[in-house]
Formats: structure tokens, C-alpha cells, sequence
């Protein structure tokens, strides 16, 4: 447990009006750890991650990231983040090489086009590189979207449902990948997923989150009986 924290999140709360998205959230991500946040809809993971992104203010609390306080720090704190997610598509009308090059560009990423054939190589999608990212398949775009997740090599890896809408032999493929990704590079990982399965397989530790609030925490594989459930699904839902 000793390696260096990644992403330290702090009595963090997200208010609009009267109700609270996110009440009064604390956790933490360390290297090479992978990392679910769980939750039924609405619990406050979008919420959680658009704020650790930087896209939402948050009402209180802090969040640092690598030790950079983004609130004293934005600029700093965010260039060691990235993300992935079903919900942000790379431009549909360039092609990947051009996606790649467009991102790297403004991440200002060293040494680019060798890093971006690297990354083409590991996600297995070199083949694409002159194809329009929106003709490619929903596995093949997840595919360009880690790479284009990896491409300043972030201290902080955040993936919102990676694996939502992919066949199941594409998501084990996909998990592969990511699994690979915690232990290899020097980050940590924070993934939000539906599917208990894919995390008891895959999360070092999950949270699970319910209106606001971290309800659980622990190993995916351990939760289930120190709480007297036979399965996370039990425990869960
Ligand atoms: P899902 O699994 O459906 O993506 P989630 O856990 O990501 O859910 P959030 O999107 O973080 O949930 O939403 C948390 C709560 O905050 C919800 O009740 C939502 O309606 C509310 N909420 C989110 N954004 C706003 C907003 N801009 N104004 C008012 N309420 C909001």
C-alpha cells in the first residue's frame, strides 16, 4: 500500500439548488491500481469524474492529482489526467492517424508520431490509421479512444463504461488491455462500470456509490461475504 497517490479525492460535494449529486465523497487511487466506482444511475459517478476532469466546478472539497491541487493548479493537475468514454467520440470525420495527431498536438506530446505508432500497434488498430474514425466498429473506436487516452502518458487514467455497448469477447479483449495498462505504465486507473462481472475480474478495489455517498469499498472479491452476500450482484443491488 505503499505506492504514491495518484488521485486524492476530499469530503468532495457537487450541490445544485437544494439536491446533492455529490454529498460528501473521500477516496483515493493509487499507482498501478485499478480502481471501480460502481453505483446505480444517478449516484454521482459522472458528477465525480466531470469534476476530477476539471469540467465541473466543485460546491466543496479538494482534489489532487499526482499531489497537484487542481483548484491551486489546474493547468498543472490536468495535464497528467486523461480520459476515455463512451459518451466523448473522437471526431467522427477524421481518421485516426489524423485524431491521434490532433490530440497530441494539443497535449503537446514529445517524440509524437512514434508515439502514435506505438499506440497503434498496442490496441491493434495500426490497419485503421487512414479510416474515418466514425466507419470504425464500437470496439475498434474504444480502441482509439485508449490510445488516445495514453497519448500524454497521464499520471491518472479516468474511463467512464469502456465496455458498455462492446460484445463480450471485444470487452474481455478491451479488460485485457486496461489490466495491462495499470501494471505497465506508472498510473492509476479509475473506471465507472454496470457490470459486476467485468469489475470482480478486473478492479483491485471498488466504491460503490449511492446517492452522493460512498455506501462500500474494499476488494470486489472479499466484499461479497464480509457483508454476508453471496455475489457483488447480491450485494448490490
Ligand atoms: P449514470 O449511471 O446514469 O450515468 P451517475 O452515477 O453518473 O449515473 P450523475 O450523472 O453523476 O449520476 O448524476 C447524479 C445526480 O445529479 C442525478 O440525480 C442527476 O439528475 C443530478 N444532476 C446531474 N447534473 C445535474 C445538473 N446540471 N443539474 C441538476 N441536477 C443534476
Amino acid at each position: 500500500d505503499a505506492a504514491p497517490l495518484v488521485l486524492s479525492v476530499e469530503r468532495l460535494r457537487k450541490t445544485y439548488g437544494d439536491t446533492a449529486a455529490v454529498e460528501d465523497v473521500s477516496f483515493a487511487v493509487r499507482r498501478h491500481e485499478l480502481v471501480g466506482l460502481l453505483g446505480p444511475n444517478g449516484a454521482g459517478k459522472t458528477t465525480t469524474i466531470n469534476m476530477v476532469l476539471g469540467v465541473l466546478e466543485p460546491s466543496a472539497g479538494s482534489i489532487a492529482i499526482d499531489g497537484i491541487d487542481l483548484a491551486r493548479d489546474r493547468a498543472r493537475a490536468l495535464a497528467r489526467t486523461n480520459f476515455a468514454a463512451v459518451y466523448a467520440p473522437l471526431p467522427g470525420n477524421l481518421t485516426v492517424l489524423q485524431n491521434l495527431r490532433f490530440f497530441g498536438r494539443i497535449y503537446a506530446v514529445d517524440a509524437l508520431e512514434s508515439r502514435i505508432e506505438r499506440l497503434l500497434e498496442r490496441f491493434r488498430i495500426a490497419q485503421f490509421r487512414h479510416t474515418k474514425c466514425g466507419l470504425l466498429s464500437s470496439g475498434e473506436q474504444t480502441r482509439v479512444s485508449l490510445a488516445k487516452a495514453l497519448l500524454n502518458d497521464p499520471t491518472l487514467l479516468l474511463l467512464d463504461e469502456p465496455t458498455a455497448s462492446l460484445d463480450p469477447a471485444t470487452a474481455q479483449d478491451l479488460r485485457e488491455a486496461i489490466r495491462a495498462i495499470a501494471r505497465e505504465t506508472n498510473g492509476g486507473i479509475l473506471w465507472t462500470s454496470h457490470n459486476m462481472y467485468e469489475v470482480e475480474e478486473v478492479c483491485d478495489r471498488v466504491l460503490f456509490l449511492s446517492h452522493g455517498r460512498i455506501l462500500l469499498e474494499g476488494d470486489p472479491r472479499e466484499l461479497p461475504a464480509q457483508h454476508g452476500a453471496a455475489s457483488l450482484e447480491e450485494l448490490f443491488i
